[in-house]
């Protein structure tokens, strides 16, 4: 058993000027340093990755500051529909969830369909099927949605267009992904990685982005690293950019944050990316980069003192 445990979290990428819409820089610190050190709590105790990374990524699915669960962006019907995953680094195994309305919690509906199901990825009626078998706590229409994600809901039917996140109608390259994620290190060695949102505003058809698939939004190995994406999803499926990520640690043997930079470098190479990842490889080191001007997030790096990135 190794002493060391690391732990990241993000809330999304984008140009972060405009976040006053949803809370003051301030407010996100607040936010991100009491669930890392939920997490560090956790991980000290011997807790494993893999519900680490559960438990902060539901605490951020709590908070309505950002684009997962209460506070999760609107669809072209005015309603929060949600799509979440996780991964367990050991033996890989994974569950996720697509297009699911009024559950608290859907990274926990993603851990119950990898522990309780035979699949991998369940989505939209099935999925909640599956969580009313196992008595999921779902909640109504009104705690998901908050007043702030009307406005910017109203906005983008106004203007006859989808939308990412706190993307600024006026000024089209003013985006912000609200995405939110987590990775972890566990004293045992193994790796979790997990991811969760709202999607992207006045989505449609059902649309799905790279959040719950595994390999594009989400991916963990014991052998290479864990990684959760937040961004342009389209864009992530495309370049598969998770398990890209993990491939050049196992090809290339690179550490985590220069594997970080190659996968966001191969994204704006390969489809003018826009996004960020979190990473923590096998040693437990962190590394995070991105393509947007911006990205929030928090790490521990061996069982240190917490840092934060808010701009
Ligand atoms: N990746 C998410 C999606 O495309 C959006 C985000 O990161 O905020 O659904």
């Amino acid at each position: 058993m190794s002493n060391h445990y690391s732990l990241m979290i993000h809330g999304g990428a984008g140009a972060l000027q405009h976040i006053q819409a949803e809370g003051s820089e301030e407010d996100f610190a607040q936010s991100m340093y009491g669930i890392l050190e939920q997490g560090r709590l956790k991980l000290q105790q011997g807790a494993p990755a893999l519900d680490v990374v559960e438990h902060c990524v539901s605490l951020l699915e709590d908070d309505p500051l950002y684009n997962a669960g209460r506070g999760s962006v609107l669809n072209e019907y005015g309603e929060v529909e949600m799509d979440a995953a996780i991964m367990d680094g050991q033996d890989l195994a994974a569950g996720s969830v697509a297009g699911i309305k009024n559950i608290k919690n859907p990274i926990s509906l993603a851990r119950l369909v990898l522990k309780k199901s035979e699949h991998v990825m369940l989505i939209g009626h099935g999925a909640m099927e599956f969580a009313e078998l196992w008595g999921v706590e779902c909640l109504p229409d009104d705690y998901f949605i908050i007043e702030s994600r009307i406005k910017q809901f109203q906005e983008a039917e106004k203007a006859g267009k989808m939308m990412l996140d706190h993307e600024d109608i006026e000024q089209e390259p003013q985006r912000k992904f609200g995405t939110v994620g987590a990775t972890a290190f566990d004293l045992e060695g193994n790796l979790a990685a997990a991811t969760s949102t709202g999607g992207i505003v006045n989505k449609r058809w059902g649309r799905v982005g790279d959040s719950p698939i595994i390999g594009a939004g989400v991916f963990a190995d014991n052998d290479t690293c864990a990684v959760s994406a937040t961004g342009y999803g389209e864009q992530f499926m495309r370049t598969v950019l998770a398990k890209m990520i993990s491939d050049c640690i196992h090809f290339q043997s690179l550490a985590a944050p220069q594997a970080a930079q190659a996968g966001i470098e191969y994204l704006v190479a390969k489809v003018k990316g826009l996004g960020g990842v979190i990473v923590i490889d096998a040693k437990g080191r962190c590394g995070a980069g991105h393509s947007t001007s911006g990205m929030i997030y928090g790490w521990i790096e061996h069982g240190g003192e917490s840092h934060f990135q808010l701009t």
